[in-house]
């Protein structure tokens, strides 16, 4: 039975980008650059004003000089006259810096009488000049292949003139849920019946990665149900199941898979919650069976699933954020097999606490909802005593995010 950690190496061995796309700029966000990105020319393209003041010569300016004001330079305005010796032309911050220019005074250490400028501090040659080049230079690459595209890589593409962008595609995940005690959300509920809440969660979890869904709906415990289900799934990049891997009578999503041809790598982990974890690959499509109890499937897909679909996007940072933090409740456990301790993150000072999200068996989704992150208790031990630091993977990035005190 592998750790998680090795069932994360044996899952990466098999996940591969998926081809590439050519998606709209604006589409772009949170994909990932499969080529380079060259600077197409110098940024500036031109010598430019950073100030709205006037382009002077330096050598006119010294301190008793007095320059005739002879024009005035917008952003934008095509080309312009050079500057003659003695005199300043007005600019605007961005517009080009008139030939024989090598200086611009903000306006706020001019002063202007009539048609005539002094200056009240000493002029140093390219002040307030953003000079051509000095962002970029044409040819270098500015955005390496393999980088996510976040708002600042959007900026530099638009200023380059890039409308569109190759990017590695988004991988489609199918997600099918199975049991004969499943009802759809919204319909009603006859006795002994539960909602299946995993094919939603699974699909906002998928959703989060930035991957496509694909939703099965509900695989009933027959094999012919299952089959037909299945078989759809296993069209798709990643195929994730819930329910049906553990010993039951009505388990069938392991041998109607392998029927299928999916070859099964591990079919339990050695992590609590979440042991009956099952991976298999057909082809080109991943096949991820959570367990059925809603909190082990979340659990399992931050920690595996998560990872993977992350590392077929392109990404190479996949693994979710690591803290310390300092417990703050004793914890006990089975030694042998790591436990994950759904743990509520607060900050003291420098520190952070973990406090128990509440109680740990598996059925208490209520646990989940407090959880800022899962504390790993290390498999070899089994008791940990309050006041001891633990590692903590962090759920979701807004736990890092501060909150405003008011
Ligand atoms: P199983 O893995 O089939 O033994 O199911 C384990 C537990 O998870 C049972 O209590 C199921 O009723 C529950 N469960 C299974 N599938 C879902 C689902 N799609 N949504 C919510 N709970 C589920
Ligand atoms: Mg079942």
């Amino acid at each position: 039975m592998p750790t998680l950690d090795e069932a994360r190496r044996l899952i990466f061995a098999r996940t591969r980008t998926l081809g590439t796309e050519s998606v709209a700029l604006i589409d772009s966000l949170n994909l990932v650059t499969a080529e380079d990105i060259i600077a197409p020319w110098d940024m500036p393209s031109c010598d430019n004003s950073a100030m709205d003041g006037f382009a002077v010569r330096t050598a006119d300016c010294t301190p008793v000089a007095s320059l005739r004001i002879t024009g005035l330079i917008t952003a934008g305005a095509p080309s312009s006259v050079p500057i003659e010796p003695g005199c300043a032309v007005k600019i605007m911050t961005g517009a080009r810096i008139p030939a024989g220019a090598d200086a611009v005074v903000p306006f706020e250490d001019a002063e202007v009488h009539g048609e005539f400028v002094t200056f009240n501090a000493s002029v140093e040659r390219h002040q307030h000049v953003r000079l051509a080049g000095s962002d970029l230079r044409r040819g270098e690459v500015v955005i390496p292949a393999g980088t996510v595209i976040r708002a600042p890589e959007i900026s530099m593409m638009a200023s380059s003139n890039m409308s569109r962008v190759t990017v590695f595609r988004r991988p489609t995940v199918a997600i099918l849920s199975t049991g004969d005690e499943l009802v759809a959300v919204g319909e009603s509920l006859a006795p002994g019946k539960i909602v299946d809440s995993n094919g939603v969660s699974l699909a906002a979890m998928v959703k989060e990665c930035g991957a496509t869904v694909q939703l099965l709906g509900i695989a009933r415990d027959t094999v012919a149900s299952h089959i037909d289900k299945m078989t759809a799934g296993l069209q798709a990049d990643i195929f994730i199941t819930s329910a049906g891997v553990s010993v039951g009578e009505r388990d069938l999503v392991r041998q109607v898979l392998t029927d299928l041809g999916v070859s099964l790598l591990f079919h339990s982990i050695d992590v609590r919650p979440g042991g009956p974890t099952t991976f298999g690959v057909k082809d080109n499509c991943l096949i991820f069976c959570l367990p059925g109890n809603p909190v082990a499937s979340m659990i399992i897909f931050a920690k595996l699933v998560k990872p993977a679909i992350l590392r077929a996007m392109g990404y190479r940072r996949v693994l979710q954020p690591v803290v310390r933090a300092i417990l703050q409740e004793a914890a006990s456990k089975r030694p042998g097999r790591i436990k994950l301790l759904r743990v509520r993150l607060e900050s003291c000072g420098d520190k952070l606490l973990a406090f128990s999200a509440g109680e740990q068996t598996t059925g208490m989704l209520k646990t989940l909802l407090r959880a800022d992150g899962l504390a790993v208790l290390p498999a070899e031990r089994d008791s940990f005593s309050a006041g001891e630091e633990v590692e903590v993977h962090v759920l979701s990035s807004n736990v890092l995010m501060q909150q405003e005190e008011l």
